[in-house]
């Protein structure tokens, strides 16, 4: 954009650059905590669906975000700096209402499947929101290399997210209908 104002555009543009580094600094961080805390949550909501496609959806995504961690890692590592986490309070609670929807629905039912679906498409749709913000602002800053690793791992959420929804269009939704309606 044109300012005329110079000297304080100049200005004002340096510290908005370092104000942008930061946050997505902060964010990179926030989603390596996320992705590790996924790892470890993935098994869990696996073990506890009721038919098998789920729970090869579920089995597939933990291995892509096991390499979704390895990613970070590497832009970790072009950004010169060690993989940090810091504590990411949405996944936290993403995750805990995965838990609590488990006890809440019986086992070996399709309403426990639908809700599974429920919270693991909530934990794709917070990762596509934080992964596009990502690559925005790498875009922005000129990281070609960490923009392209980036998009591969939010190309592999959202291909996780349409595959939640298939299945519950396909066969978990109408299915439970047709068992418990
Ligand atoms: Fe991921
Ligand atoms: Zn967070
Ligand atoms: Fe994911």
């Amino acid at each position: 954009m044109e300012r005329t104002d110079g000297q304080l555009s100049a200005h004002s543009g340096t510290d908005k650059q370092h104000l942008l580094q930061q946050l997505f600094s902060d964010m990179l961080e926030d989603i390596y905590y996320a992705e590790k805390h996924l790892t470890k949550a993935l098994p869990k909501m696996s073990k506890a669906c009721t038919t098998g496609e789920l729970r090869q959806a579920f089995d597939e995504h933990l291995e892509q975000t096991e390499m979704h961690v390895a990613r970070l890692e590497r832009v970790f590592g072009l950004l010169g700096r060690k993989a940090k986490a810091r504590k990411c309070e949405a996944i936290e609670g993403l995750t805990k209402e995965a838990e609590d929807l488990k006890k809440e629905t019986e086992k070996n039912t399709l309403t426990r499947d639908v809700a599974l679906i429920a919270a693991g498409q909530k934990v794709e749709h917070y990762e596509i929101a934080t992964y596009g913000t990502l690559v925005q602002l790498a875009s922005n800053m000129h990281l070609n290399e960490v923009v392209s690793l980036l998009e591969e791992t939010l190309k592999e959420e959202k291909a996780a997210d349409l595959k939640l929804t298939s299945i519950a269009e396909h066969s978990v939704n109408w299915q439970a209908l047709e068992a418990e309606g």
